[in-house]
Formats: structure tokens, sequence, C-alpha cells
């Protein structure tokens, strides 16, 4: 990581003092702050009334007890997190995460990260994520239930379409979405469609919410690659994860013509040579719900599961980290680069480390961030709370046709603001700086609150 300006060094510093241990968070804010260096120069009054200091703290930390009864008849205790960070846009918006590794750190680093993407969209949003160190895997589907329904006892308290608006992450889709918003519904005896995003369609979700990210983060990377008179058309393209944002990439690299050799989950990863098959991944992991070594099993062939392997290793044109928060090392950087890597694109949130970032930056590769590319998730959230509040509901086309808009829209919003900074091409610090300005003025204006 390069070094902060030293404005800004004494806001790092409360940072870590205030928040100790919270590696993850320390990580996403010192990112931030080390771009803000050039905007400060600039703008002198954006460092006025303590302004860079109040968006490192959230509005509001909520951690709760989420006691639940399993299969067996035993009582499972988890915690519930809800991270109320900057709302100086609009209502709190940002997901819901369930894994085992979740803690106060992680949903602090994914809120701040929210607070810029949201701004960047464009849309009357806030910053917030939440989640719970609850592990779904294995876990029945009445269990699942029983668990979303204990979560929402507590949290549908700090929520409403004008409060705080979450949507699903990792290991919340569609199904928790249902029983979360089932049990809102039961608690508060109103049908308020815009509380939650992800919703099914048949009871106030949006077309296009479920590929939104990962549609989005194709979009994105091909108009960075426009930029260079290129396009997906016959690139090789490496995916990490097989979720939601993953399947979705990949759907979007085929339809441009790209060729998707590899995908992963926390176990290893799949190389199937005659590209990724769309239909049967979707079929292991949507509708059986089993692991992606299953997917190798009833290919055949041309598939080969690597266990405990690198996606990484795996020679590619365009690589998409869309699992995890730091699975892309500086080492796993550094073999990219060997095999000739052109671009990279987060579909996860912060899932370079830093020196894998600036090895990208180094080397000429194509570098975009995920609090731009993953973007389109949360816009089109926006989107479904524009149709649930005007009773509306639209055609995958017409949303579709937004999304698109919007990360024309996101991405070009970052590269001219690189540009303006004397930074050409360096998105991360076109989307921190162009996310920042947005929030900033908005909060400027509303006073030290
Ligand atoms: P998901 O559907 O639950 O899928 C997550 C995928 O990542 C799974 O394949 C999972 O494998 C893998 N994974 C999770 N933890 C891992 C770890 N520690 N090491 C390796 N692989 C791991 O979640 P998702 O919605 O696709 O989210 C993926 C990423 O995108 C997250 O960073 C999330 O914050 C970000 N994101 C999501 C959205 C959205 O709309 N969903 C929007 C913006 C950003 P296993 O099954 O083995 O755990």
């Amino acid at each position: 990581m390069s070094k902060i300006d030293e404005k800004l060094q004494p806001v790092l510093d409360e940072v870590l003092r205030r928040n100790a241990g919270e590696a993850e968070f320390h990580q996403a804010v010192h990112e931030v702050l080390e771009s803000l260096g050039r905007v400060v120069a600039k703008h002198p009054d954006y460092a006025n009334h303590a302004l860079i200091e109040r968006i490192c703290e959230p509005e509001r930390q909520i951690i709760f007890r989420v006691p639940w009864v399993d299969d067996a008849g035993q009582v499972q205790i988890n915690r519930g997190f809800r991270v109320q960070f900057n709302s100086a846009l609009g209502p709190y918006k940002g997901g819901i995460r369930f894994h085992p590794s979740v803690n106060l750190g992680i949903i602090k680093f994914l809120g701040f990260e929210q607070i810029f993407k949201n701004a960047l969209t464009g849309m009357p949003i806030g910053g917030g994520k939440g989640g719970s160190d609850f592990n779904p895997r294995g876990r029945s589907d009445g269990e699942i239930m029983r668990f979303c329904q204990a979560f929402m006892t507590e949290l549908q308290r700090h929520l409403g379409e004008y409060t705080d608006v979450p949507a699903g992450d990792i290991g919340v889709g569609g199904r928790e979405i249902g029983y979360m918003f089932g049990q809102y519904k039961r608690l508060t005896n109103r049908y308020e469609a815009g509380v939650l995003t992800g919703k099914g369609l048949v009871y106030g979700g949006s077309r296009a919410r479920t590929e939104a990210t990962g549609f989005g983060l194709v979009y994105f990377v091909q108009q960075m690659l426009a930029t260079k008179g290129a396009a997906l058309d016959g690139k090789r393209v490496v995916v990490s994860g097989s979720g939601n944002v993953a399947i979705y990439a990949i759907d979007k690299v085929r339809q441009f013509g790209g060729k998707v050799l590899a995908c992963s989950d926390s176990n290893g990863y799949v190389l199937d040579e005659a590209g990724i098959d769309l239909d049967l991944l979707r079929e292991v992991k949507e509708i059986r719900r089993e692991r992606l070594s299953d997917y190798v099993r009833m290919k055949g062939a041309t598939a080969h599961y690597i266990e405990g392997g690198s996606i990484w290793d795996v020679p590619c044109d365009v690589a998409l980290p869309c699992a995890t928060q730091n699975e892309l090392t500086g080492k796993d950087a550094t073999t990219l680069i060997k095999n000739g890597v052109q671009l990279v694109g987060e579909g996860a949130n912060m899932p370079s480390t830093p020196d894998a970032v600036d090895l990208f930056h180094q080397n000429g590769v194509m570098f975009a961030p995920g609090k731009a590319a993953n973007a389109g998730g949360v816009a089109t959230s926006a989107l479904e709370m524009q149709q649930n509040a005007s009773r509306d509901s639209w055609t995958f086309e017409k949303t579709e046709d937004r999304l698109a808009q919007i990360m024309r829209g996101i991405h070009d919003n970052c590269a001219a603001t690189a540009d303006e900074y004397s930074a050409p091409g360096n998105y991360v610090l076109g989307a921190n700086i162009a996310g920042f300005a947005r929030v900033a003025e908005a909060m400027q204006s509303l006073g030290v609150i």
C-alpha cells in the first residue's frame, strides 16, 4: 500500500485505534484515504467539519443475538449485525451475508465500501451492510427458514422503506429474502414491498435483479476494453466463485462471445476446456444446491476438478474474481501477469489484496475495482424500490437497458475522474473520488449530523 497524505494520516490513525483488530475495515478505509489525498489538495473544504472522520464512523451499529431451533430440537445461537453506515444520499442500502467468517469488522468494511458504490450509481441510496456468522451449508430448508425468521425478528425494528433496505449477499439469495420478507410482513402487519430487495417476482421483485451484479460487471468490463478498441469476443475468461455473481457473469461473458474456462468454490476449481456449461452449472448450484465437484461428475471428459488448487493458475485474458474478499493475492497477481492477463474485473467486494492491485497497475493490467464494477446489483435493487414505490413491474428488457445505461455512466464517471486527477486509466482512484465527492457534497449540505 502506498503512503497516505499527511493531512489524512491522523484520520487513518484514529480509525485504526478506534476499530482495533478489524483488519478488513482498516484495509478498505486505507484504500479510500489513499485516493483522497489529491481531493483534499484540490478542495480543502472537504476536510472541514471533520467530514472525512464522520464518513469513517458508522451512523449506527447494531449487534444482536439470534436464537433458533435446529432439526434435532437443539437451540442454536448466532450473532446478527447491521451497520447503518451513511444515510446522506438516501435510506441505508446494502446486502445481508450469512457466512461463518462474518464479524463486525467484515460487515463494517462492506458497509463502508457500499457508501461509495451506492453514490456511484447516481441513485438515492445510502450505505449499510448486515449479516450473521450463521453457516447455511448443510442446513435443511426448515432450518434456513427458522434462522431467517429469528434473524428478522430483531432486525425488523431497524428497517423500513425510508430507513434501511437490505438485500442478499453471500449465503443469502431469493429463498432467504423470501423467508425474511415473510417474517417482516407478519411482525409489522404491513405489505411494505420496498423494505427488502432481491425479492421473488411474484411478490414485488424486479426482473433482472438476480442477474444484475454479474451482468453489470461484464458491461463494465466491456466498456473498459472498448476504450482500448478491444472486446470480450474470443477472450479466455476465468471467473472465481460459483454463486450468484459468478453464474451471471459467466452468462454475460458468453453472450459477448468470450469463453469461460474455469470457476470455483471454497474447495477448489473446475477447469472445462470446452467452456463452462452454464445450464449444468445452474442445475448443480441453483437447483440441486450441490458442490462444484458434482459438475465434473456430471459433465465427464472435458472437465476437471482441481481440489485445493488456485483458479488464478489458469492462463486467461480476463480474470473476474467473484467469490470473496482477499481471494486474489500478490502471488496470484504475479502468476496472472506472467500468463498474460489483460484485465481484472472485481465482481466480489475487495477480492484483490492491496499488493495485487499495485502489481496490476504497475504492469499495465486494466483493473476494475468492485465498488464500481459490481454496483449493478445495488443499482438494480434501487430500480426494484422504484418499481415498488410506483406499484409497477417493468419488463426484463427495460430493466436490463437501465442497468447497462447505469454501468456505462459509472464507467465514464470513473474514467473521467481519473483523468481529471491526472491518473488516466486508474479506476480505483476514479471510483473512490467520484463516489466520495457525491457523498461529501450531500453531507456538507446537511450540516453536522
Ligand atoms: P453466493 O451466491 O453465496 O456465492 C459465493 C461464492 O463464493 C460461492 O461459490 C462460494 O463457495 C464462494 N466463496 C465464499 N466464501 C469463500 C471463501 N472464503 N473462499 C473461496 N470461495 C468462497 O454469493 P454472491 O452473492 O455471489 O457474492 C459473491 C461476492 O460478490 C461477495 O463478495 C459479495 O459481497 C459480492 N457482491 C454480491 C452482490 C449480489 O448482488 N449478490 C452484489 C455486489 C457484490 P462455497 O459455496 O464453497 O462457499
